[in-house]
């Protein structure tokens, strides 16, 4: 169909009335020749933008996308919509990748999808000489940020496809859209002449909501059995083993829930992901690895029992809800013992300094995110570049504003009992102890320890353990506090001086007593 209107595909290929949003000035500046830079938030519509032009421009569009996984799904629905598309990777026998590859060269074409590793391999851009590209679609563009939480050396080299292919627009696409990534993915993959689509990344359906961690199972099992029985929805978790111990806690619970993580049987996978796309009310409990590029428009919440590793993550992942527009949620349960768990990640993990200080900041980010007493949506929205916008009258915050407490004493109390442990004993402990000796609670450690005799024993018995919990994590959000080593130990930061010289007044939220029993608890 080359030559063909936009307008006309839109309609006739897909189905569709209307471009959404920048798609229509997207399709045009490709099939014009031009470079773009598409910030468009899951779900927005992204295909669209590369496939139209990939039919409306001479040759083959090539799309570079790392989800070999879902490349055959696409591969089927364009077919499907009457669309010559194909893919190349290594799961094809040799018969099949040289029919492809034939097809390709013959201009019998209109989108053909790579890897981004396949571009790298030898005789792979030769190969791509022989026949004529329409244009490169570079998705989940984001992948060419080493700062970023889903880096895959192979996006480096995309940009020399700049050198080959100078007249081939290009177009590189993502979900992730921190000014940072943003300029990343302009930089590395040389994209200096493109035009910038960066659409909003609000989406307003969702309603965000984080609580403290108790009982986390029953929390989860609350808030399903009570808000969306029989619906379907995406449970993350940090660990295979809590993925399948979740999965059939809820299924015990009468939850049609599956479990999905990499270390299942490939079939195991896809049985759970086809379930999960065709039937109703299917809830998916799974690892980061589940839901990249899955379109299922009525995804009614996502609920993270772990603390996501980046703000990035967790808007990625909470994305994936309500892509049909109509009212869901994201639902985030995190406790202290989340921070703790994933310093520990960090500190063993094997970057470099370099590597771990950027898992930090992510870390404290999302953080901040937790703790934070403002607009859920707001945060999220001026950490992606969006300044300016109103509460959002849809989250947590904005429909019951967390009433917030002067806690400068006791986290004037707590650094001065991590500072005068690690003075008097020469020692650093984890945040458990300093709280019974706040507390003023006995145990044998403590005694052997001789933490009885500490000046600031007992000093804390006003709050309860909780409470100092919610106090400890607040001083590690904002960076005054810091959770070191395989044992969690505390350490204050430079950042703490102001407190303890009483400069400055530490604001925190007020803490729910942590549930007890079975009992369901309503939204709090
Ligand atoms: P993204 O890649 O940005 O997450 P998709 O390209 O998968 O989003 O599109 C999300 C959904 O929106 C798909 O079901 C797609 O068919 C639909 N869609 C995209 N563009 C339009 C449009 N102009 N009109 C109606 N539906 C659209
Ligand atoms: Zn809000």
């Amino acid at each position: 169909m080359a030559g063909a209107d936009p307008q006309r595909v839109l309609a006739e290929v897909f189905g569709y009335d209307e471009f959404r949003g920048d798609q229509e000035a997207i399709v045009r500046r490709v099939i014009a020749g031009g470079d773009a830079v598409v910030l468009m938030p899951t779900g927005g519509g992204k295909s669209l933008c590369y496939q139209i032009p990939a039919i409306c421009r001479e040759g083959t569009g090539i799309v570079l996308s790392p989800l070999v996984a879902l490349m055959h799904d696409q591969v089927a629905a364009l077919r499907l919509a009457g669309v010559r598309a194909a893919a190349l990777n290594s799961s094809m026998d040799p018969g099949e990748r040289q029919d492809v590859i034939r097809a390709y060269r013959e201009g019998e074409l209109d989108v053909l999808y790579l890897a981004p590793e396949r571009l790298s391999a030898p005789g792979t851009v030769e190969m791509l000489q022989q026949g004529r590209v329409a244009l490169f679609a570079i998705d989940e563009a984001h992948c060419v940020s080493q700062w970023g939480h889903d880096f895959r050396p192979d996006y480096l080299r995309l940009g020399e496809l700049a050198e080959h292919w100078p007249d081939v627009p290009r177009i590189a696409l993502t979900a992730t859209a921190t000014p940072e990534t943003h300029r990343e993915i302009t930089e590395r993959l040389r994209l200096d002449n493109a035009e910038h689509f960066v659409a909003s990344f609000d989406r307003p359906n969702i309603r965000y909501r984080i609580e403290p961690k108790g009982q986390v199972r029953r929390q989860l099992l609350d808030f399903i059995r009570s808000e969306h029985p029989g619906e379907a929805g995406i449970v993350y978790a940090l660990s295979r083993k809590r993925v399948e111990q979740t999965a059939a806690a809820l299924a015990e619970a009468g939850v049609d829930a599956v479990p999905y993580h990499a270390g299942l049987p490939a079939e195991q996978r896809l049985r759970a992901q086809t379930r999960f796309l065709r039937e109703d009310g299917v809830v998916v409990v799974a690892t980061i690895a589940f839901g990249m590029g899955i379109d299922k428009p009525d995804v009614r919440f996502v609920a993270h029992i772990d603390l996501p590793k980046s703000v990035e993550g967790y808007y990625q992942e909470t994305g994936r809800a309500g892509r049909d527009g109509l009212p869901s949620e994201a639902w985030l349960a995190y406790g202290l013992s989340d921070v703790v768990q994933q310093r520990q990640l960090i500190d063993m993990s094997d970057g470099d300094q370099q590597v771990r200080q950027n898992q930090l900041r992510h870390l404290h980010q999302m953080l901040a995110l937790c703790e934070g007493i403002a607009c859920r949506r707001v945060f999220l929205l001026e950490y992606f570049g969006e300044t300016g916008a109103e509460p959002c009258g849809n989250c947590d915050v904005c429909l019951s504003p967390p009433r917030t407490w002067d806690a400068t004493v006791p986290a004037q109390k707590l650094l001065s009992t991590v500072l005068r442990t690690a003075k008097e004993r020469n020692r650093t402990y984890a945040a458990g102890q300093h709280i019974d000796v706040l507390r003023g609670v006995t145990s044998e450690r403590v005694t052997h320890m001789r933490l009885d005799e500490l000046s600031t024993w007992g000093i804390g018995g006003d709050l309860a353990t909780h409470e100092w919990q919610a106090v400890v994590r607040h001083l590690l959000a904002t960076g005054m506090l810091e959770s070191q080593g395989e044992y969690g130990v505390l350490a204050p930061t430079q950042d703490a001086k102001p407190v303890l010289r009483g400069e400055t007044t530490v604001l925190m939220r007020e803490v729910p007593a942590p549930r007890r029993g079975g009992r369901s608890v309503g939204r709090g």
